[in-house]
């Protein structure tokens, strides 16, 4: 009879990562998660962690200090690009769903995430970078990485994210992550930049003729400023390009694509600085997440554009359901199938709406994005009840 899996080999400590490994933990296994990257406390940008990724951090005992250390997100504002209010969406997220949407630095997540891995005896190791799986029967499956070294462990998680590496063990031939023709930037200024404007809780967004604006607080210390991001038509430049760019000449860029903007938007560009770039990938749908000993859990599984919000809260949830699947002791690859038809339908169906959310970012004529506006105005209580079934997942009970 074959022996029953003992050991995981996670790689990726981003979000997905830590978080199934301590789900991991909890159901009594051995675990090591490899990141590519060294420690560091400095990963830039901030987050929007909605409701029902707050229910894995509540399971996780965590919830309290998200809130603490973030900012609970009181609705998502609409705005035209001369600042007309087009709606309002996610108010009172707590009442309906039981959880409130909480903004916070990615930094801040990251840490308490790695802390309650290390508190859970999950090893965590850094600056190992994945080049090749091997899994051959009858022997440990080993993770190759790039400084020479290796791993042996019962079976492997693939959280290493978007650019995924376990993805193409899994699916050799398999998609690549493609560009979706939008590209973001994005950072924090001093909160004195709002004076005169209250947002309290609130994320306050605009649609322009191209493009789109987004700012909200995303701490309750008020010295660590407003997070702010735009997103633009990348017209074929990409990140890197932007990125090899001085900041004043990101700024330059920044001013000139969102000139005429309702305030306070040029005065967010006139004080922003550490600006970072990124790209808007996607990934088609893949035809398995799993080959033998290897699952792929996260972005590596359902890569999504950032406009549903919620790549992040999907990584969570796909963590926690899969240690409740483990603790069931069955199959390894029976437990794998289980998890991939539970997760994909629901999955695929929120990438499908990022896709389709970012679509309004892209460049209208003026008649065409007044339609848009116009239509925005008149769905959005409609879309946005239909948008609840995102929130009201609860991964306890799915
Ligand atoms: C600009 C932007 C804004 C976003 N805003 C939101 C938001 O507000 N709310 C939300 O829910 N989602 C948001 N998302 C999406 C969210 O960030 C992702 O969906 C989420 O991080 C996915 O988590 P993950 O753990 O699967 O992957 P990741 O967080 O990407 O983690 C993957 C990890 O694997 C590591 N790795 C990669 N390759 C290797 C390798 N070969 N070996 C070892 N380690 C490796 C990486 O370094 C990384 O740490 C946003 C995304 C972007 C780009």
């Amino acid at each position: 009879m074959p022996r029953r899996p003992r050991k995981a080999l996670i790689i990726g400590g981003g979000i997905a990562g830590p978080v199934a490994a301590i789900f991991l933990k909890r159901a009594g296994y051995d675990v090591e998660v490899y990141e590519g990257w060294p420690h560091s406390s400095g990963i830039a940008g901030g987050l929007q962690i909605a409701p029902n990724g707050m229910q894995v951090m509540a399971e996780l005992g965590l919830a309290d200090e998200l809130i603490r250390q973030g900012s609970i997100a009181e609705s998502f504002d609409f705005y035209s690009q001369s600042g007309r209010k087009l709606g309002s969406i996610n108010r009172d997220m707590e009442k309906r769903f039981g959880q409130p949407a909480v903004n916070l630095r990615r930094a801040t997540l990251q840490a308490i995430l790695f802390n309650k891995a290390w508190c859970s005896n999950a090893e965590l190791y850094f600056e190992k970078r994945l080049i090749k799986i091997i899994d051959r029967p009858d022997q440990p499956i080993v993770a190759y990485f790039a400084d020479g070294t290796t791993a042996e462990g019962d079976f492997l998680i693939g959280a290493d994210g978007v650019h995924s590496k376990v993805r193409r063990h899994v699916v050799p031939d398999g998609p690549e992550p493609f560009d979706t023709g939008l590209i973001g930037f994005g950072g924090f200024v001093p909160r004195s930049v709002l004076e005169g404007r209250s947002i309290g809780g609130r994320v306050e967004t605009t649609f322009g003729q191209s493009g789109f604006f987004g700012y909200g607080f995303c701490s309750a210390d008020p010295a660590d400023g407003v997070m702010w991001w735009s997103t633009q038509p990348s017209h074929g430049v990409d990140a890197a390009t932007f990125r090899a760019m001085d900041q004043a000449a990101l700024k330059q860029h920044l001013s000139d694509f969102h000139q005429g903007w309702h305030d306070p938007i040029p005065r967010i560009i006139e004080a922003a600085d550490n600006m970072v770039v990124t790209d808007t990938l996607d990934v088609a749908s893949l035809p398995t997440w799993s080959r033998k000993r290897s699952l792929l859990i996260g972005d590596a599984a359902h890569a999504t554009s950032p406009h549903a919000g919620q790549g992040a809260s999907l990584a969570l949830e796909d963590a926690m359901r899969l240690g409740k699947l483990m603790l069931a002791g069955q199959e390894l690859g029976l437990t794998f199938q289980n998890f991939e038809h539970e997760r994909r339908p629901r999955a695929e169906k929120i990438v499908a709406i990022a896709r389709r959310n970012g679509n309004s970012k892209r460049e209208f004529s003026a008649a065409g994005a007044w339609l848009r506006n116009q239509m925005l105005k008149a769905l959005l209580p409609v879309t946005s009840r239909w948008a609840d079934f995102m929130y009201a997942y609860d991964p306890r009970t799915a």
